[in-house]
């Protein structure tokens, strides 16, 4: 970081010397939150070949190509969403189509590829994307495609998914199990497994249903690692994390959590329920990590888009920063991509997300298709990828049009 960083002072004295703008982009009057390097208050952030070059107070406009006026939003970090689906599982979505607007840089798949199949993800996918995809590898080899692969213990193999998952670290973050239907604790233990020998975490989405053999006591103390995942959070068919007759958050789910178990919203188009998510957060029991589940039927019916997920927990008592803190850094970290990603660091990817927060009634909804009236509503309004602005709202990067310019020649 040091040599980029050094790089980018030496590029930015020779544009002095030759009287250029150093900065491809200024990104001006913005307050900036940005968690890792405590800055809450109106700065400037300059960009320049693709990384952040300077966060200070007014940055003069004469020292960038381009100056985007931000005034009355919200600069931070591009947000990573660790939960999404772009590939393999039926309803996946491409990451471009729903991310970019959403002012989400970074998405990580959750299982949809496993060693069978992610040489096709890379492919079809990850590389295509403007979005940069990091996927969690699924331990069933043939990925997320129902049932029938799914609860086959067979093709769960701990040696072949770690060897994948070594061979491929500029993608790969750690490993998924998901959807397993049968009896035991087979599909976790080959998971853990699979993260012991690569060395990454596992990211768990696990049905408990009365004939499983499963608690979640014993998952959560016994099974999964400090650093393991638990996603789907406040779905309660996962984790029963409100005692049902107190309304209590379960001794085992603080005790996990001090250990070191990581829990992820994982909102989705079944996870996210009012009854399980108030009393949770009235007890202090907040997300970890901000998550979407994005695939293509949660985007039609709860909108679960980072926004919308942040706004939810903003409207339950979580603040701003909280939000932010939950969505760029803390994600980050789970998959060892900090400092990387989640920051404005000077030197880092220029990855950023400008957000409006609004005033006034907002509806939000649950899974169990009840609506919840808040008073304020985050959205985003411009995304910059690797220096480049790829979504503009409000068109606050574009010039006015006049009507002189309306006959004007296009060359
Ligand atoms: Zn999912």
């Amino acid at each position: 970081m040091r040599l980029t960083t050094f790089r980018l002072l030496i590029l930015a004295a020779a544009c002095v010397a030759q009287g250029q703008p150093r900065y491809d982009l200024l990104l001006k009057n913005g307050h900036v939150l940005d968690p890792a390097n405590r800055i809450d208050g109106v700065m400037d952030v300059a960009i320049a070949a693709g990384k952040i070059a300077r966060v200070a107070a007014d940055i003069p406009t004469a020292q960038a190509r381009k100056t985007i006026d931000v005034k009355g939003l919200y600069v931070a970090p591009g947000l990573v969403d660790l939960h999404a689906h772009v590939f393999g599982y039926s309803g996946s979505i491409f990451p471009d189509d729903t991310a970019l607007t959403a002012c989400t840089t970074t998405v990580v798949d959750a299982g949809g590829a496993g060693w069978r199949t992610f040489d096709e993800m890379k492919k079809r996918i990850i590389e295509p994307s403007r979005t940069r995809v990091l996927a969690l590898l699924n331990i069933v080899g043939h990925g997320m495609t129902g049932p029938e692969f799914e609860d086959d213990t067979t093709d769960m193999d701990p040696h072949k998914t770690a060897a994948v998952i070594l061979g491929n670290r500029e993608h790969i973050v750690g490993i998924k199990t998901a959807h397993f239907g049968g009896y035991g604790w087979t599909a976790i233990d080959r998971a853990i497994e699979a993260g012991r020998l690569s060395q990454t975490p596992v990211m768990v989405d696990d049905k408990i249903f009365t004939n499983t053999g499963r608690t979640s006591r014993e998952k959560l103390l016994v099974k999964m690692r400090p650093g393991d995942i638990h996603t789907h959070m406040y779905n309660d068919r996962q984790l029963e994390l409100l005692d049902r007759f107190t309304g209590k958050v379960q001794p085992y789910m603080l005790e996990a959590r001090k250990r070191g178990v990581i829990f992820d919203l994982g909102h989705g188009a079944g996870s996210f329920l009012w009854p399980v998510a108030t009393k949770a957060m009235e007890q202090g029991f907040a997300p970890d990590t901000i998550s979407t589940d994005l695939h293509s039927s949660s985007i039609m019916t709860v909108e679960s888009d980072m926004p919308n997920c942040m706004s939810k927990l903003m409207n339950l008592g979580m603040s701003l920063p909280g939000a932010i803190l939950r969505s760029t850094v803390q994600p980050a970290k789970a998959i060892s991509r900090f400092p990387q990603l989640g920051t404005l660091s000077v030197g880092q990817t220029a990855d950023v997300a400008i957000l409006r927060l609004r005033s006034g009634v907002f509806s939000y909804k649950d899974a169990w298709q009840k609506k919840f009236l808040g008073s304020q509503r985050l959205e985003c309004a411009l995304t910059v990828r690797e220096g480049q602005t790829v979504f503009d709202r409000d068109g606050r990067g574009y010039p006015e049009w006049t009507k002189a310019g309306e006959y004007e020649v296009i060359r």
